[in-house]
């Protein structure tokens, strides 16, 4: 008796070589049927003998291809029909849900053999991809992901790449970027003046003018690159004072993980991440004997490495490596993406261009992420990554949440599934806001949803909640940045019931209207409550103050000592505060609409690096804490006292500790520390009284401080060591980058 089966498979499953694998899997089994793509994932249905459907239910999850990720599975009887075969239909476009869209995924060793193959049709072929490899994400137009609606459409496949497509036991069956030398895109020089340059050999032309120290902007795979020889500290420094990125520090692409370990020591672990088809940068320890200039990393010395994602980067790589390889842009602007947007970096930052004529549809930066004690720790959540949905604690209606505006990623929800956007940036620029708009839209748009629920922040000044008001929506939210951080991270452990959470941030607005960021909460995904904070103390000058660390330390010798001590210290370890300047300080910080009172801990880190010896503004987001970590001696173990002032937690008796230090000229690393001892110490004791008090054995630390690793596993420490269960980021980064996903969670559960 024949009987037919319906599967209906939602998740991670189109652009992974899903179809082909239930299409073996069927033909093997002899049943007939079809598989296809739809916009809720993939349909199967298969016809044929009872006992055979249960093989079939019982191997299918074992057939799934390694890049897949499947969410959910329901299988329905349905009448059996007339049918000979099992076939691979067209993909359905009705529907009203998302498929799991695909991401970028790294070049996989197969087609990295083959294109280093003397034998191979494709042999050095700039575009070589397969079902396991490849562009995704920044191709795709709309869903479902076909060929028709990618940026291949302009490419007719040849007969031999046709072939490949159509065969279901070929690893090439239904890639759709499937290209070779006769049938796809193809790679031309730009020079300087933005004319092509004739050239046999486009990728030679390119390397020769690396290896004379030139920079060179290649289109990659979610915009172009910017590059330059790692070991030329000429072209670093060029490219550093023409990208106006004096310090912040720049990714260096291997050739491969062998060469990577020539520099970094690289664990097991590491190493897993590094050769992943995600292939972000892996932020790794140098090697005492590395010879890389240290111009590279200057506040660290860490090196943020990676492999070759495409094969136009392994092309390159293999005549010239290591290579300096940061996102093409003006400072902070978005990615370049197209030739249009390149005319403006040649000759202004590039020397030379590589461009091909495979249009990149979508925007997406390298991830960056480091491993802790073995676990993932994201700093950007973008290409590779997005859009992988995370999971929502329940269903809901579709919503939008904005982000911060700082490192902004904003978020779509449908059913209980959250589509972080890869990063967007600082919506304070104007091309990165309306990238921010421009990408809002067009996820709505591949999603097709059209959210009547907003969340935004509850800062009342920032971008992105000027931007939720400007919508029609029926409900809008404001959430607090605090309680976002803390559910974004009880959400990637799936924790409901209430936890202790420790947010130690750069600044967000609170209940009071101050500027939070040193807060200890009982939270669960309702409500919040803040039991401790660090103590007020002002941000002279607003943004100044966090431009210029030693503004902060001023602010903290002010509340420290008393006025004249205050000077003298300042004009012993903050000397290039002018006696104007201090002047200026000392009028401006009792003016609440100048100073603005803060509790961050962001700040309290600034103020410690001046006090160190950090001079100068911070030429990036949080330089100063950077350096501050990186002075850290690990064998220190003591602390310096603070004191538990009702819920204040006050660092003042640090701040004298600290300056007793410095006046018996105790070396900086020791110092250094001592200060995160002391605030792993406070937190610590803060969250075991809440502790004893609650009963609450869950502790979930969050906000963009804990991207200060020391910190984070000396916190882990003190903290397991009284039996807390301690739960930290590793989906989503620790910063406001990471912000979306507890707004949208705050939502749901305020909303149900
Ligand atoms: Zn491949
Ligand atoms: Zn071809
Ligand atoms: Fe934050």
């Amino acid at each position: 008796m024949l009987e037919r089966h319906c599967y209906n498979i939602t998740g991670y499953v189109q652009g992974v070589g899903f179809r082909p694998s239930i299409y073996r899997l069927a033909h093997r089994l002899h049943l007939v049927g079809f598989v296809q793509n739809s916009t809720t994932g993939v349909i199967i249905e298969v016809q044929g003998e009872q006992a055979v459907l249960e093989k079939f239910n019982q191997l299918l999850p074992t057939s799934y291809p390694p890049m897949a990720m499947v969410a959910t599975i329901s299988r329905t009887t349905i009448p059996s029909q007339e049918t000979s075969d099992f076939t691979i239909t067209p993909s359905e476009r009705s529907g009203d849900l998302f498929a799991g869209m695909p991401a970028d995924m790294a070049t996989c060793p197969e087609c990295q053999k083959e294109l280093f193959d003397p034998h191979d049709r494709r042999f050095l072929y700039p575009f070589i991809n397969c079902t396991n490899c490849g562009p995704r994400f920044s191709i795709i137009k709309s869903l479902p992901y076909d060929r028709d609606y990618t940026s291949m459409k302009t490419f007719t496949q040849c007969s031999l790449c046709q072939t490949e497509y159509d065969q279901p036991d070929n690893r090439r069956f239904d890639a759709q970027p499937n290209a070779c030398f006769t049938c796809g895109p193809w790679l031309q020089v730009v020079s300087n003046d933005n004319t092509v340059l004739p050239t046999e050999n486009p990728v030679a032309t390119i390397v020769e003018a690396l290896k004379s120290g030139k920079i060179a902007a290649i289109k990659s795979l979610g915009g172009y690159n910017l590059c330059c020889d790692a070991k030329n500290e000429t072209a670093i420094t060029t490219l550093r004072s023409r990208k106006k990125r004096p310090h912040k520090a720049l990714a260096v692409m291997f050739r491969s993980l062998d060469e990577v370990k020539q520099f970094c020591s690289v664990s097991a672990k590491e190493a897993e991440w590094l050769l992943s088809p995600i292939a972000p940068i892996v932020i790794l320890n140098q090697l005492d004997h590395s010879c890389l200039p240290k111009s590279i990393s200057p506040d660290t010395s860490t090196i943020g490495a990676f492999l070759p994602y495409t094969p136009l980067h392994h092309l390159l790589l293999s005549q010239v490596s290591p290579l300096i390889m940061t996102s093409a842009n003006q400072s902070d602007e978005p990615i370049v993406i197209d030739e249009e947007q390149l005319t403006s970096l040649l000759g202004s930052i590039a020397d030379i261009s590589l461009v091909h004529n495979r249009a990149i549809l979508r925007r997406a930066d390298d991830s960056v992420m480091r491993l802790v004690d073995q676990q993932p720790l994201f700093y950007r959540r973008s290409r590779g990554l997005v859009p992988h949905a995370l999971a929502l604690p329940k269903k809901s209606p579709d919503m939008l949440a904005c982000g911060a505006d700082l490192k902004n990623t904003f978020a779509l929800t449908k059913n209980d599934q959250l589509y972080l956007s890869q990063h967007i940036g600082d919506l304070k620029d104007y091309p990165t806001y309306s990238f921010y708009q421009d990408q809002i839209n067009d996820f709505k748009n591949l999603l097709q949803v059209s959210p009547k629920i907003i969340l935004h922040d509850m800062h009342p000044d920032y971008v992105s909640t000027g931007y939720a008001q400007s919508l029609d929506a029926e409900i809008k939210l404001p959430i607090q940045h605090h309680h976002a951080h803390i559910v974004s991270c009880m959400t990637e452990h799936q924790l409901k019931d209430p936890v202790i959470g420790i947010a130690l941030d750069g600044t967000g607005y609170g209940d009071d209207q101050h500027l939070w960021g040193g807060e200890v909460f009982i939270a669960d995904l309702k409500h919040y409550t803040r039991h401790y904070h660090f103590e007020y103390v002002a941000l002279p000058g607003k943004e100044e103050a966090i431009r210029h660390p030693e503004r902060m330390a001023f602010s903290y010798l002010n509340l420290t000592f008393s006025p004249n001590e205050a000077l003298n210290h300042a004009n012993t370890y903050l000397p290039n505060l002018s006696s104007a300047e201090l002047d200026v300080l000392r009028q401006l910080i009792p003016k609440p609409g100048f100073s603005p009172l803060t509790s961050s801990a962001g700040r309290l880190f600034d103020g410690i690096a001046a006090l160190l010896g950090f001079t100068g503004p911070v030429s990036y987001e949080g330089q100063a804490a950077i350096q501050l970590e990186s002075l850290v001696d690990p064998q220190i173990k003591t602390h310096y006292d603070y004191a538990l002032i009702g819920s204040e937690i006050s660092f003042q008796p640090m701040i004298t500790g600290l300056l007793k230090d410095r006046d018996q000229q105790l070396a900086v690393s020791t110092i250094a520390a001592k200060c995160h001892l002391t605030i792993t110490m406070a937190v610590t004791e803060c969250a075991q009284k809440l502790g004893q008090q609650s009963g609450i054995k869950q502790v979930v630390l969050s906000g963009g401080v804990f991207q200060n690793v020391y910190l984070l596993k000396a916190c882990i420490k003190s903290l397991s060591n009284l039996n807390f269960q301690v739960y930290c980021h590793q989906q989503v980064p620790p910063n406001d980058a990471g912000l979306a996903l507890g707004q949208a969670a705050i939502g749901q559960a305020i909303l149900s």
